[in-house]
């Protein structure tokens, strides 16, 4: 028997139901060492899981970041670099964009970092 592990996230906003695929595990015959979830599995469950949501959650943020707040018009991207979030599941390598700051605000910077504000 396979048995599958999925993230399922539904958006509160009317956007799509997504699916994300975290684990698939096969079943041994039951003995006291194939009951349940070996540690190795729960770790690599628990990791994959770990990314695909701070995956997630850092879009999210990000395309509520990137609207003006004061015009709402999306900020354009001036480039990206990568952040590293060390976890209790391991180190998150994240994809974080730069900003040009909205020419409607006065800001004494050009652009901003919005996951470094978080
Ligand atoms: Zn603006």
């Amino acid at each position: 028997m396979k048995i599958s592990v999925q993230l399922v996230i539904e958006p509160e906003d009317g956007q799509p139901v997504t699916a994300k695929p975290i684990a698939q595990l096969k079943c041994a015959d039951l003995t006291v060492d194939t009951l349940g979830l070996t540690l190795a599995e729960s770790k690599s469950i628990l990791g994959n899981l770990q990314t695909e949501l701070a995956q997630y959650q850092v879009t999210d943020y990000i395309d509520e970041q990137r609207i003006c707040p004061q015009c709402d018009r999306p900020q354009s991207i001036k480039g990206h670099h990568t952040i590293v979030y060390r976890t209790l599941f391991g180190k998150l390598c994240l994809k974080s964009p730069r900003l040009y700051v909205c020419s409607c605000q006065d800001s004494d910077s050009k652009s901003i970092s919005p996951l470094t504000r978080c």
